[in-house]
C-alpha cells in the first residue's frame, strides 16, 4: 500500500532514487505510519522506548541494513540504509537512534574489527532482534574528548578484566550485549584503545537509565558501568586498534544521522504547513496576507496561511516548471454557517455544520469556530 505522506520534493530528488531504492523507502514510511506516529507520542511523554516495535524493524531488515545478507542483513546499498534513517527519523528520533545503534555502533565494529567467529555468532541474531546491543565510548569526564579515557581492560592469562565507567548510553539499559572501549595499556596511550564485546549479564557490568531528557526522549539512555568485569580471550575485537577504530564507527553512524536529519526537517515541515493551512480562518481572502496578519488578529498570527503556502509553491517550482508540492490533507477549519447554535447538555452544536463550536460574526458574516480550532489556537 502506498503511504500516505508523500512530502515535498522540489528537486526531484526521487528522480535521482532506483525503484529499490523507492520501494524500500516507502515501506519503512508505511510502517512508521502505521505503527510508529500513532504510540510515539505517548512513549515520549513517558520517556519510555516503545520495545514493541523491535521485533517488527527486525522483520522489515531494519537492523544492519547495508551489511552484507551473508550474516543474515539485508545487505541494502548506502542509499536505500540512508533512506530507512530518514524515514525511521520522521516518525521520531529516538526510534532512529535505536537503529542508528544497533547497526552503525555495534553490528558495523563486530563486521569490520571482530573476527569470522564473532561475525557468525553476534551478527545474525542481531539482524533479527534476538540480541540488542549498546556501543560505550563516552564517559562521565570524557565525551567530546574520547581520548582522555579512563577506562581499562587488563589482560589476564584467561580473558580480560575491565574497569570503568560510561555514559549517555543508548540502548545501555535493553542491551544484551555491549561494545566497550577500553584502554589496554598505559591511560596516555591512545593506540591501546581496543573494542570488547561484553553481555551485559556479565557481573560486574551494571546499566542505569539516565531519566529526564528534554530531547530523544523515546530513547533508552543509560550510565554504563563496568567493575572487574571479566570477559575471555575472545571477547576481543582483534582488529581494533587505537582511537581511529570507534571513530570510524561514529562516521558510519553520522552518516545514518544525517539522513535522519532529514527525516526530521520533513516531518517539522509537514507539521508546520497543516497547521498553517488548517487555521487561518481568512483562508482564500485577500486580507489575509503577512502583512495583515501582522497587524492585528490571533486569528491570523499562525505560522502562515493559505497566501504564503500558495507564494511558497510558486517560489520553488522545479526547473521542468511543475510543481511537486502536496496540498496537506486539510484539518479542521472555521466555516460559514448560519450563526444557529443548538445546546446540548455540555456542547453547543452549529446548526449548519453540526460542529461542536463558537459561532461568531467575521466580516460580515458568521462563522463557526469548531471548539477544536479554538482550543489549538489557543494553545
Ligand atoms: C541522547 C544521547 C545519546 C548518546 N548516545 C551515546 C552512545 O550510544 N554511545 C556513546 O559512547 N556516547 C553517546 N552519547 C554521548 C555523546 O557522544 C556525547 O554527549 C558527546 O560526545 C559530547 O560529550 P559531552 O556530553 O561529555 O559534552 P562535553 O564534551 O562536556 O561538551 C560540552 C560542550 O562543550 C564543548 N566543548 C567540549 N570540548 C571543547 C573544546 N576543547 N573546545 C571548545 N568547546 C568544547 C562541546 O562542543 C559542547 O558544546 C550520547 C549523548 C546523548 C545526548
Amino acid at each position: 500500500m502506498a503511504p500516505k505522506f508523500q512530502g515535498v520534493d522540489f528537486y526531484d530528488v526521487d528522480g535521482l532514487l532506483s525503484e529499490e531504492e523507492r520501494a524500500v523507502r516507502d515501506t519503512v514510511r508505511s510502517w512508521v505510519e502505521e505503527h510508529v506516529l500513532p504510540i510515539i507520542g505517548a512513549h515520549y511523554l513517558e520517556g519510555r522506548f516503545p520495545k514493541p516495535l523491535i521485533p517488527q524493524m527486525a522483520g522489515l531488515g531494519l537492523f544492519g541494513a547495508n551489511l552484507p545478507d551473508a550474516y543474515g542483513c539485508a545487505g541494502l546499498n548506502n542509499v536505500a540504509y540512508g533512506l530507512i534513517m530518514q524515514e525511521l527519523e520522521r516518525g521520531d528520533s529516538g526510534v532512529r537512534s535505536f537503529a542508528s545503534v544497533q547497526g552503525a555502533l555495534v553490528m558495523y565494529p563486530i563486521y569490520a574489527f571482530g573476527s569470522e567467529e564473532q561475525k557468525q555468532r553476534w551478527l545474525p541474531k542481531m539482524a533479527s532482534g534476538e540480541v540488542i546491543g549498546c556501543f560505550g565510548l563516552t564517559e562521565p569526564d570524557y565525551g567530546s574528548n574520547p581520548a582522555g579515557m579512563i577506562t581499562v581492560a587488563k589482560e589476564t592469562k584467561d580473558g580480560w578484566v575491565l574497569n570503568g565507567a560510561k555514559m549517555w548510553i543508548t540502548n545501555g539499559s535493553t542491551a544484551q550485549a555491549a561494545i566497550v572501549w577500553a584502554k589496554t595499556g598505559k591511560l596516555d596511550d591512545v593506540s591501546s584503545i581496543r573494542g570488547f564485546i561484553v553481555p551485559t549479564d556479565t557481573k560486574g557490568f551494571s546499566a542505569k537509565e539516565q531519566k529526564g531528557k528534554l530531547s530523544l526522549r523515546a530513547s533508552d539512555t543509560s550510565e554504563l558501568v563496568l567493575q572487574d568485569v571479566r570477559v575471555p580471550l575472545d571477547a576481543l575485537l582483534p582488529k581494533s586498534g587505537g582511537l581511529k577504530s570507534p571513530l570510524q564507527c561514529l562516521t558510519q553512524a553520522r552518516y545514518g544521522i544525517a539522513w535522519g536529519a532529514v527525516g526530521a526537517a520533513m516531518a517539522c515541515y509537514e507539521e508546520a504547513v497543516g497547521y498553517a493551512g488548517s487555521s487561518c480562518s481568512r483562508r482564500g481572502s485577500r486580507r489575509c496576507s503577512p502583512r495583515s496578519r501582522r497587524r492585528s488578529s490571533s486569528v491570523c498570527s499562525s505560522a502562515g496561511s493559505r497566501t504564503t503556502a500558495r507564494r511558497r509553491r510558486s517560489r520553488s517550482r522545479s526547473p521542468s516548471g511543475t510543481t511537486s508540492t502536496s496540498r496537506p490533507t486539510s484539518r479542521v477549519r472555521p466555516a460559514a454557517c448560519s450563526g444557529r447554535t443548538a445546546s446540548s447538555p455540555n456542547t453547543r452544536r452549529c446548526v449548519t455544520s453540526r460542529t461542536s463550536s463558537r459561532c461568531i460574526p467575521t466580516r460580515g458574516r458568521m462563522m463557526c469556530i469548531p471548539s477544536s480550532w479554538d482550543r489549538r489556537s489557543r494553545g
